[in-house]
C-alpha cells in the first residue's frame, strides 16, 4: 500500500527483519507475502541447514520456523540456533500441523518463544510475532541495564549514589563496600556525611550546592572508613534529578597510593637515605626561607658545620661497614640533640615556623646545623657546645670495643658572615677547618670577634657558677646617715665577688648574670646573706636601722623570690623591719597592675620598698601614688654636679618637694663632697649616701665604723 499512512503496528514492524523456515514452498510464500505487507523485511528457506548457513547474513530478529522437515528437524535447528550467543533471545516461533502437547513442551524447553498450529491463521500470528518482538526488546533493554550494572559494580572506582534530599545512601558498587569496609547492610539507612572525615565533612554542605547548580564536579574528599581510618580521594561528583528521588552520584578514587608514591619521591628527592635526614636541598630550601624571617625579625642565624675527627682512620682500620655504624649512631644523636620539632622528624605538616634548629646531613661525615631566631651569637656557641658534647658521649663499636668519637665545627652567622646560605656554607666550612687545625672537638666561628665574645663570656659564666657554688660572693655595706651626720641609719647591701684573680664588683658581672638568669640564685644568695648578717648584728644595731639589698629586674613580679623572702622572714622574724628592697624605676613602670600587686604582697611581709636610681628612667611620676613606695634614692648623677649646676639643685630640690608632699623618704645617693652635703642638707632632712662619709665595708670593718657614733 505505497502512499498510505503506515499504521502504527506497520510502523514498528517496519524495522524488523524475519526469516521464516520450512520446507513447503506454498507456506513460505504465504509467509513471505503476508508479512512483507505488514512492514517486515522476508527472508526464506527451505531447509534447516539453509537456514542455519544463512542466518548470520540475514540477521533475523525473528524466525518462523516450521518443526516437521526432512533432514534436520525444527527442534534441531532451534536447538542450533539457541546455541550461537547473538540469537540467544531472538523470538522463534514454532509452525507444526502436530496438535500435540508433547511437540509443543519439546519446543519450549529448547528456547521457542511461541508455538502456532498449522494451518496458520496469518492474521493471528502477526499479533503474537509484534508481542514476541516487543518482549524481545524489553529483555534485549534489561539485559544491557544489567550487563551496565555489572561493569559499574566491578569498577576500581569507588562509586556511590544517595539521595539528593537526606543524604540517604541508595547504592554503593563493589569498590566502595570493600574499601570502606561496610558490607551493603550496615551501610543501609546511613547517610553519605557520616562517610567523610571531618574536613570533609564540614564542606559537603556548599559543595553539594555547586554539584547542584553545575550538575557535576570534580572534588577531593576525605573518607573514613569502618575502622576509623581515613583516605583521600578525587573524583566527581554528580547530580542527577532523572531519578525519583533526586540523586547525588559519588565517582571517587583512592589516592592515597597516588600520595604515597609522590612522598616518596619527595623524601627520596630531599632526605638522606642513610640516616633518613635531611640533604643539602632540603636544608637550603628551608634556610632561605629562615634568613628571610630573620631579616623580617632582626634576628640572627648561623649555620653550624660539623665534621667528624678522625672518621678516616676508623674507616681504614676497622672497615667502613664500622664507619657508617658510627655516621648513622652521630645522626640520631645529633636529631636527639636539637630541641624536638625539628625537621628529622620528617614530617613537614608540622610547620616550619616553630624549628629553632635544622638539622641536615651533606654527605660523607659532614652535617649541617641551621639554628634561627637568636639575637646573642652566645646562644649560639651553647647549642654547639650541646651538640659537642653528645657527640662525644662513648659509643659501643663492635667487639664490646668503646669508642670516643669527637667532631669538630664551624659556625657563621648570619647576616655578619654572608648574606646567603651558600656563603655561610662556605664561611662555616672554613671556620670548621680552623677548628680541627686548633685541635679538634671544639667549635670555631668565622668571624674571631664572635670567637673573643663568646669564649671570654662563656668563661665568665662558667666563673661564676663555680663562685655560686664555692661561695666567693660576699656583701659589703655602705652605710646610709642622716644629713647632719649625727646618726647610721642604715646601710645598703653592695655584691663583691671574691674571685680567685682579685675583687670583682657588679658593674663586671651583675648585667652576664640578669642574660644568664644566673642572678635569680644570686639574688636569693643576697637575701639570705642580708638576713643572717641583720642576726649576727643583732643587739650591736643602732635603732632605727635599715639595710636595703638591691633586687634585679629579673626578679620583680618573681613569685618563686616572693615566697624565698616569706619563708627567710619567717624563720627570722626580727629580720623584716630592718629590710628595704631598692628597685629601679625601668623595672616597675612595665605591667603596673601586677608589680603593684606583687609589691603589696612584699610589703605585706613587713619590709619597705625603695625606689633606686630614681630621676634617670622614667619621666612620670604618676606611678609613685600608684606603688607601694616609702622610699626614694635620688641618682648619683643628680648630685654630681650638684655645687655646679644651678639645674640639677632645682631637678633635686623639685624632688624633695615632691617627696614630702607624698610622705616619702629622701635618700641621696653619691655624696663626695662637703659642698654637695651642704646642698642637699638645705633642701631638707634626708639620709645621705656616698664616699664622703664612706665606701662599702666588709661586715667586721661596717661593725667598727658604726662604733665611731654615739649610741
Ligand atoms: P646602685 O644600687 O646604684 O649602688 C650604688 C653604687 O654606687 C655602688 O656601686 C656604690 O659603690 C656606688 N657608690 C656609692 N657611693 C658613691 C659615691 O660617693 N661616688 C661614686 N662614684 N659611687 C658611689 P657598686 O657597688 O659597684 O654597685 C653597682 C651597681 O650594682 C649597683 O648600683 C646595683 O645596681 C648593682 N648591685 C650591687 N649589688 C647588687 C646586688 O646585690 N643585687 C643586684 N641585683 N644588684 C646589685
Ligand atoms: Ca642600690
Ligand atoms: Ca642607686
Amino acid at each position: 500500500m505505497p502512499g498510505d499512512p503506515a499504521t502504527p503496528e506497520q510502523e514498528v514492524a517496519a524495522d524488523y527483519v524475519m526469516l521464516a523456515v520450512d520446507d513447503d514452498p506454498g507456506t513460505l510464500l504465504l509467509a513471505e507475502t503476508f508479512f512483507a505487507s505488514e512492514g517486515y523485511t522476508v527472508a526464506t528457506a527451505l531447509s534447516g541447514a539453509e537456514a542455519l548457513a544463512r542466518i548470520d547474513e540475514i540477521a533475523p530478529d525473528i524466525i518462523l520456523l516450521d518443526i516437521i522437515m526432512p533432514g534436520m528437524d525444527g527442534f534441531e535447528v532451534c536447538r542450533e540456533i539457541r546455541r550461537r550467543p547473538r540469537y540467544k533471545n531472538t523470538p522463534i516461533i514454532v509452525l507444526t500441523s502436530l496438535n500435540d502437547t508433547d511437540a509443543e513442551q519439546r519446543a519450549f524447553a529448547i528456547g521457542a518463544w511461541d508455538f502456532v498450529a498449522k494451518p496458520v491463521r496469518w492474521s493471528a500470528l502477526a499479533y503474537r510475532a509484534r508481542f514476541a518482538l516487543r518482549a524481545a526488546g524489553v529483555v534485549a533493554i534489561q539485559r544491557s541495564a544489567d550487563r551496565f550494572a555489572r561493569v559499574i559494580n566491578q569498577s576500581p572506582d569507588e562509586i556511590l549514589v544517595f539521595a539528593a534530599d537526606t543524604l540517604v545512601l541508595l547504592d554503593e558498587n563493589i569498590s566502595a563496600l570493600r574499601n570502606l569496609g561496610y558490607s551493603k547492610l550496615e551501610l543501609q539507612g546511613m547517610n553519605f556525611a557520616e562517610l567523610l572525615h571531618n574536613g570533609s565533612a564540614q564542606g559537603l554542605g556548599g559543595m553539594l550546592q555547586q554539584v547542584r547548580l553545575h550538575q557535576q564536579e570534580k572534588f577531593s574528599l576525605q573518607l573514613r572508613r569502618k575502622d576509623g581510618s581515613v583516605y583521600p580521594t578525587e573524583g566527581t561528583l554528580l547530580y542527577t534529578e532523572d531519578d525519583d528521588p533526586s540523586v547525588f552520584v559519588a565517582i571517587l578514587q583512592d589516592t592515597s597510593e597516588r600520595q604515597r608514591i609522590q612522598q616518596e619521591l619527595h623524601r627520596l628527592a630531599h632526605y638522606d637515605e642513610m640516616t633518613g635526614l635531611a640533604n643539602r636541598r632540603l636544608l637550603e630550601q628551608q634556610a632561605v626561607k629562615l634568613l628571610a624571617r630573620a631579616t623580617r625579625q632582626g634576628h640572627r642565624c648561623a649555620v653550624c658545620m660539623l665534621d667528624l675527627d678522625g672518621l678516616r682512620h676508623i674507616n681504614d682500620t676497622l672497615g667502613p661497614a664500622v664507619g657508617d655504624g658510627l655516621i648513622r649512631e652521630v645522626s640520631s644523636r645529633l636529631a636527639r640533640a636539637v630541641r624536638p620539632g625539628d625537621l628529622v622528624a620528617r614530617d613537614e605538616s608540622l610547620g616550619l615556623e616553630s624549628l629553632g634548629m635544622q638539622l641536615a646531613r651533606f654527605g660523607g661525615d659532614e652535617f649541617v646545623v641551621v639554628l634561627s631566631d637568636f639575637s646573642d651569637t652566645l646562644d649560639a656557641a651553647r647549642v654547639a657546645d650541646r651538640i659537642l658534647a653528645t657527640i662525644a658521649e662513648p659509643c659501643e663499636l663492635p667487639q664490646g670495643v668503646r669508642h670516643s668519637l669527637t667532631a669538630s665545627m664551624g659556625i657563621s652567622v648570619y647576616p655578619d658572615d654572608g648574606a646567603n646560605f651558600d656563603v655561610l656554607v662556605q664561611r662555616a666550612h672554613t671556620a670548621m677547618f680552623d677548628a680541627k687545625q686548633s685541635g679538634r672537638n671544639r667549635y670555631a666561628f668565622y668571624t674571631e670577634a664572635h670567637n673573643h665574645k663568646v669564649f671570654s663570656r662563656m668563661q665568665l659564666e662558667s666563673e661564676l657558677r663555680t663562685g655560686l657554688q664555692e661561695n666567693e660572693f660576699e656583701l659589703h655595706y655602705q652605710p646610709l646617715v642622716d644629713s647632719a651626720l649625727q646618726r647610721v641609719v642604715g646601710a645598703e647591701c653592695l655584691l663583691r665577688w671574691r674571685h680567685p684573680d682579685g675583687l670583682r664588683y657588679p658593674d663586671s658581672f651583675i648585667p652576664l648574670a640578669e642574660e644568664t638568669g644566673l642572678i635569680l640564685q644570686l639574688g636569693d644568695w643576697v637575701l639570705e646573706a642580708a638576713v643572717s648578717q641583720l642576726s649576727a648584728w643583732a643587739d650591736q644595731l643602732p635603732e632605727p636601722f635599715d639595710l636595703s639589698i638591691n633586687v634585679s629586674a629579673l626578679q620583680v613580679r618573681d613569685d618563686a623570690f616572693l615566697n624565698r623572702a616569706r619563708e627567710l622572714l619567717a624563720d627570722n622574724p626580727g629580720a623584716a623591719r630592718h629590710l628595704v628592697f631598692e628597685l629601679t624605676e625601668s623595672s616597675l613602670i612595665q605591667d603596673m597592675e601586677s608589680t603593684a600587686r606583687w609589691l603589696q604582697d612584699l610589703r605585706a611581709l613587713g619590709v619597705r620598698i625603695a625606689i633606686d636610681d630614681f630621676g634617670t628612667g622614667y619621666s612620670g611620676l604618676h606611678y609613685l601614688v600608684k606603688l607601694p613606695v616609702q622610699t626614694l634614692k635620688i641618682d648619683r648623677m643628680f648630685v654630681s654636679g650638684i655645687d655646679r649646676d644651678g639645674e640639677q639643685a632645682a631637678v633635686v630640690s623639685a624632688i624633695f618637694q615632691m617627696a614630702r608632699a607624698l610622705h616619702m623618704e629622701i635618700v641621696v645617693e653619691g655624696v663626695e663632697t662637703r659642698e654637695q652635703l651642704q646642698i642637699v642638707a638645705a633642701m631638707g632632712a634626708c639620709v645621705v649616701q656616698g664616699w664622703l662619709i664612706s665606701k662599702a665595708l666588709p661586715a667586721p670593718e661596717f661593725g667598727v665604723f658604726i662604733g665611731q657614733f654615739p649610741a
